[in-house]
C-alpha cells in the first residue's frame, strides 16, 4: 500500500500518518522530519533546507523529490509506505508516480484531511512535539497537555515547539498548502485515488484514530 496524506499544516495528518504505520507495519516517511533531521545534523541539505522551512516556504522541487526517491529504494519500503508531507506539488506527484511506476507499483489511496483554518491555528500554536525521534508523540499543551509539563508522557523526553509553529510563519504554510492543494487534489481525483476525509469533530480525543479506520476500510 502506497499511502499519500494530504492536509493542511496541522490537519493532525502527521499523527495519522503515525498511527497507520503503527497498525500497518509501513514505514512513515514525513518529508519535514527528513529536512529537520538534515537542520539539525546542520549539513548543506540542513542549511538549504531551513532557508526555506524558516520563512514557511517549500523547497525547491528536485531537492525533495530526490531525498524521496532514495528513501523509497530502502529494502523497508518495498511492499509500502505512509507518506506525510510528499507530495506538496503537481510536480512532485507526478515524479511520485513515475518513481513507483519503476518499480511497477502505483498510489494506492491519497486520503484528504479537511478541518476549518481556526482549529488549525490553534493547534499549531499549542503543538508541542517529543524530542525522541523513535517516540515522536504530539501534543496540545491546551487540550491534550502532558502529565508533566514538557515531558512526553510516553517516553520522558523532553518537549520542543518547531521553529516554524509560530503565528506569521502558520499563515504563510496555509497559503502555500492552499495553492498548490488546488492542483494535487484535482491530479489524484482524476486518477479515482482521493479520499476527502472531513471528521465530524476534530478537536475529539479520537479524531486520528476515526481517520484512520476510514483508511484503512478504504483500502480493504
Ligand atoms: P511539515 O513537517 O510537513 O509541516 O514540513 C515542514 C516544512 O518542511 C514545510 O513548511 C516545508 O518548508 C518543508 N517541506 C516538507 N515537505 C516538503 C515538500 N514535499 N516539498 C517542499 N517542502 C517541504
Amino acid at each position: 500500500m502506497y499511502i499519500v496524506m494530504l492536509g493542511a499544516p496541522g490537519s493532525g495528518k502527521g499523527t495519522a500518518a503515525k498511527i497507520l504505520s503503527k497498525k500497518t507495519g509501513l514505514p512513515h516517511i514525513s518529508t519535514g522530519d527528513m529536512f529537520r533531521e538534515q537542520i539539525k545534523k546542520e549539513t548543506e541539505l540542513g542549511k538549504l533546507a531551513n532557508s526555506y522551512i524558516s520563512n514557511g516556504g517549500l523547497v525547491p522541487d528536485e531537492v525533495t523529490i530526490d531525498i524521496v526517491r532514495d528513501r523509497l529504494k530502502w529494502e523497508d519500503a518495498k511492499n509500502g509506505v505512509i507518506l506525510d508531507g510528499f507530495p506538496r506539488t503537481e510536480a512532485q506527484a507526478k515524479a511520485l508516480d513515475e518513481i513507483l511506476k519503476e518499480q511497477g507499483k502505483k498510489v494506492t489511496i491519497v486520503p484528504e484531511l479537511v478541518i476549518p483554518a481556526q482549529i488549525i491555528i490553534e493547534r499549531i500554536l499549542n503543538r508541542a512535539t517529543c524530542s525522541n525521534k523513535e517516540c515522536g508523540a504530539i501534543y496540545n499543551t491546551k487540550f491534550k497537555p502532558p502529565k508533566v509539563e514538557g515531558i512526553c508522557d510516553v517516553c520522558g523526553s523532553k518537549l520542543i515547539t518547531r521553529n516554524d509553529d509560530n503565528e506569521e510563519t502558520i499563515k504563510k504554510r496555509l497559503e502555500v498548502y492552499h495553492k498548490n492543494s488546488k492542483d494535487l487534489i484535482e491530479f489524484y481525483k482524476e486518477k479515482g485515488v482521493l479520499k476527502t476525509i472531513e471528521p465530524e469533530d476534530p478537536t475529539a480525543d479520537n479524531a486520528s484514530e476515526q481517520a484512520v479506520d476510514i483508511i484503512l476500510k478504504c483500502c480493504e
